[in-house]
């Protein structure tokens, strides 16, 4: 079995941490084809398009893509680009490793984030000098497949228990916006008893206070859209820095995995960007490709390489991205 790879490194750090991920991918004994393509400020300020046909099209047609970050930019890439692989649910795990300075140490939450509406894909209007509005878009079917895909989740033992047991919590605000996030709600919830599958809720603002103070109530959390932006970054303000977290844009034949970072102008070009979540955003897409059992001995690599060192400056260490990187390759 082959597989194509869109690499689109972008701009700043993703030129960095996106070579030590495929490092990382070439230790393994699989067929991947890397097809580079440019999107981002660079290619903006080349072709006055920060997204070139060609780009887009490369990774709608590929298994899986690779994404880096890129600047100002990056709504119009990425955006886009999560469309082109069809993605329904961003997935986001937040976890604390040893031998890394976290606020919780004990954190291990995974998010399902609602990728395609909510109010980001709503429409704003302004209607007058005094007054905008926005509308907010909840359907059943986008609510439905994104219950559908957190039962998958919670069943395989992809959740931080590993335990189909464990279930899921929806974190929402159906007491007040009780058409939409009621309608949401109610969907999560029938698919799950459709399922067997234990689901609870909390609203999510007091999720948002009871988070920090026990991470270890939760494990796999799923939320429409903007909350699940806001609160999967509040767990990641949990874990120890930007240069760990990982994500997947996850659609029904293809994924977009991407570090949760931006292009940390402040490094950029140095070398010393850390490639820990870029190398876990990789071992998300092996994973997502089927091979569950290549992610995981990333993980545990990835873990040993935290634990252990070496470390880059954002861990409190002097290594060079590429030394981490390599560091990952050899326990593999
Ligand atoms: P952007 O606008 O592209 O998001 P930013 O200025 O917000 O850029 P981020 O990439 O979001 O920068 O990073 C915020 C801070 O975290 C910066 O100080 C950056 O150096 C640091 N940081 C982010 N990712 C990494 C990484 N992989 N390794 C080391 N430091 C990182
Ligand atoms: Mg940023």
């Amino acid at each position: 079995m082959s597989y194509e790879i869109a690499v689109i490194e972008g701009d700043g750090i993703g030129r960095e941490v996106v070579p030590a991920a495929i490092d990382v991918l070439d230790a393994f004994d699989v067929d991947f084809e890397f097809v580079e393509a440019e999107a981002g400020d660079a290619v903006q300020e080349a072709t006055g398009d920060p997204l070139p046909d060609e780009t887009y099209d490369l990774a709608a047609e590929a298994d899986a893509t690779l994404f880096g970050a890129a600047g100002e930019t990056a709504a119009d890439v990425i955006l886009p680009l999560r469309e082109a692989v069809g993605s329904f649910v961003n997935v986001r795990p937040a976890k604390a490793y040893p031998g890394v300075d976290a606020v919780r140490p004990e954190t291990d939450v995974v998010f399902l984030r609602e990728n395609t509406e909510g109010v980001y894909a709503g429409h704003e209007d302004r209607l007058s000098e005094d007054l905008s509005t926005l509308t907010r878009v909840v359907t059943s079917s986008a609510s439905r497949e994104l219950a559908e895909y957190a039962c998958e989740f919670v069943a395989d033992g992809r959740g931080p228990a590993g335990d189909p047991d464990e279930g899921f919590t929806v974190a929402h605000k159906a007491n007040v916006m009780r058409e939409t996030d009621g309608r949401f709600r109610e969907e999560l919830f029938a698919v799950a008893e459709e399922r067997g599958v234990d689901a609870d809720e909390e609203l999510m603002d007091a999720f948002a206070t009871k988070l920090p103070l026990d991470p270890t109530q939760y494990g796999v959390v799923v939320c429409p859209n903007l909350a699940g932006d806001v609160l999967s970054d509040l767990a990641a303000g949990l874990v120890g820095g930007l240069g760990l977290l990982p994500s997947a844009n996850v659609g029904h034949d293809n994924g977009l995995f991407e570090p949760v970072h931006g292009t940390a102008p402040d490094i950029a070009g140095e070398g010393v960007a850390n490639p820990t979540a870029a190398i876990l955003s990789a071992a998300m897409l092996l994973e997502f490709l089927g091979h569950v059992e290549e992610g995981q001995r990333v993980r545990d690599a990835v873990e040993g390489v935290l634990s252990d060192g070496p470390r880059t400056g954002d861990l409190g260490g002097d290594a060079t991205t590429e030394a981490v990187a390599a560091a990952v390759v050899d326990r593999l």
